[in-house]
């Protein structure tokens, strides 16, 4: 596996592949199950698998948890390498922002002039919490499309709302990327895997699994028959609500794919859910076909 710190040896391994297909991993590092599925899947349906290792700080405002994000190249390194990826990116910000690009401004320095946003998508859900985040991350995005040229990209359900996004930005912008989204995968126990985990004490890991037993019960309502959005929100938080540690920030039922309001149950719906468990914010979704709507 070749390891590169510039975007000029991306180019060149690029390159060399010549017309055999690229599919393309982007990730924050700190590997677990999930990247290592849609790794998995990015090698099996092309010819050659590129991983991005980047901490993008343009996603993160200025009180969330840049600095403490957990790193650990070298066992990145071996868990890419043992999966069979055959170019690992992992620049630093000098190469991704650099110096000489960044604007000098009275409010503070930016990391560069140029942000892409996704209107719309960007503002509801991760976004009314996180407003500058979507914009971070289809820039650092574009950026790495622009530098990979994949064929296919992989992103995953867990994230459901980024994933959106980028189809959208790859849409608006004709952009010739195939985005492929990989199923969440879970702890035995049902909690999304998440890099972010390792932020939570035994007791918080325990309580943390509510995130996915709520989204459950949800899933069984509306199988039940339930069709009322206000009735399967309120099941959501009542039963995030159950476990002390859980500190709400949002619990969601809206269209998957507008990601706005629904008041009566139809067609394909995401349900959304978003929660502290002392330091660490988790997020979680399923997406539920219901009969009998358009798209069911
Ligand atoms: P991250 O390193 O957290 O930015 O994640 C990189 C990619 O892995 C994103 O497309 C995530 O949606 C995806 N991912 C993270 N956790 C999971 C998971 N539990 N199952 C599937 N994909 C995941």
């Amino acid at each position: 596996m070749i390891v590169a710190r510039t975007i000029a040896e991306v180019r060149s391994f690029r390159r060399e592949v010549g017309a055999a297909s690229v599919g393309f991993v982007p990730t924050m590092g700190y590997f677990h199950e999930g990247h290592l599925e849609l790794m998995r899947r990015s090698r099996a349906e092309n010819e050659r698998t590129v991983v991005s290792l980047y901490v993008n700080p343009l996603q993160f405002a200025p009180h969330e948890d840049l600095a403490a994000y957990p790193r650990d190249f070298e066992r990145d390194r071996s868990l890419a390498e043992g999966v069979g990826v055959d170019l690992l990116f992992a620049p630093d910000d000098d190469e991704m922002y650099p110096p000489a690009l960044r604007p000098k401004e009275a409010a503070g320095e930016r990391l560069q002039a140029t942000v892409v946003r996704v209107e719309g998508l960007n503002s509801v859900l991760e976004g009314r919490s996180r407003p500058t985040h979507f914009d971070g991350v289809a820039t650092v995005v574009l950026k790495l499309f622009h530098i990979v040229s994949p064929d296919r990209a992989y992103f995953g359900q867990k994230d459901y709302q980024q994933a959106l996004l980028v189809r959208r930005m790859v849409a608006d912008l004709d952009l010739p990327v195939d985005v492929r989204v990989v199923p969440t995968v879970r702890e035995p126990d049902g909690l999304a895997m998440s890099s972010r985990n390792v932020y939570l004490t035994p007791e918080e890991r325990a309580q943390a699994t509510v995130l996915h037993r709520a989204l459950r019960s949800a899933v069984a309502a509306i199988a039940a028959g339930e069709r009322d959005a206000a009735a399967v929100a309120r099941l959501l938080r009542e039963t995030i609500a159950s476990e002390p540690l859980a500190r709400l920030d949002y619990a969601e039922v809206v269209d998957a794919e507008t990601l706005s309001p629904l008041p009566r149950l139809a067609g394909r719906v995401l349900l959304a859910v978003a929660a502290r468990f002392g330091r660490a914010r988790l997020i979680d979704n399923e997406v539920v076909a219901v009969p009998g709507g358009p798209g069911a």
